[in-house]
């Protein structure tokens, strides 16, 4: 179920996946899941400092969208491309919301 709109995401709609993880190396070349990995989806913005550039100088927002996935894996998956940016934009938003002092961090 998207989890923006809660439409259906069974084949044959459409949907939108961001995929990812990490891969144990188990040789030169060859790689595999394993249950000895957490994997992880976070979004960190850096505010300029010192002689940098940019908006939010000296702030820091972080917001992890994914903990601890079973072997390491995850999907997040969505019904379109237009509720994927949705998701996306309400994780931005709320982080400049955090940036610019509008929403109280928790
Ligand atoms: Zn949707």
């Amino acid at each position: 179920m998207c989890p923006v709109c809660a439409s259906p995401l069974t084949d044959p709609n459409s949907f939108f996946c961001l995929m990812g993880g990490a891969m144990k190396q188990v040789n030169k070349n060859m790689k595999e899941m394993s249950g000895d990995l957490s994997g992880f989806l976070d979004m960190h913005f850096y505010g300029s400092s010192g002689k940098g550039k940019g908006p939010f100088r000296g702030k820091s927002s972080y917001k992890e969208i994914v903990k601890d996935s079973t072997n390491g894996q995850f999907d997040l998956v969505f019904c379109s491309p237009d509720c994927f940016r949705k998701f996306i934009n309400a994780i931005i938003d709320e982080m400049e919301g955090e940036l610019s002092g509008k929403n109280k961090k928790q």
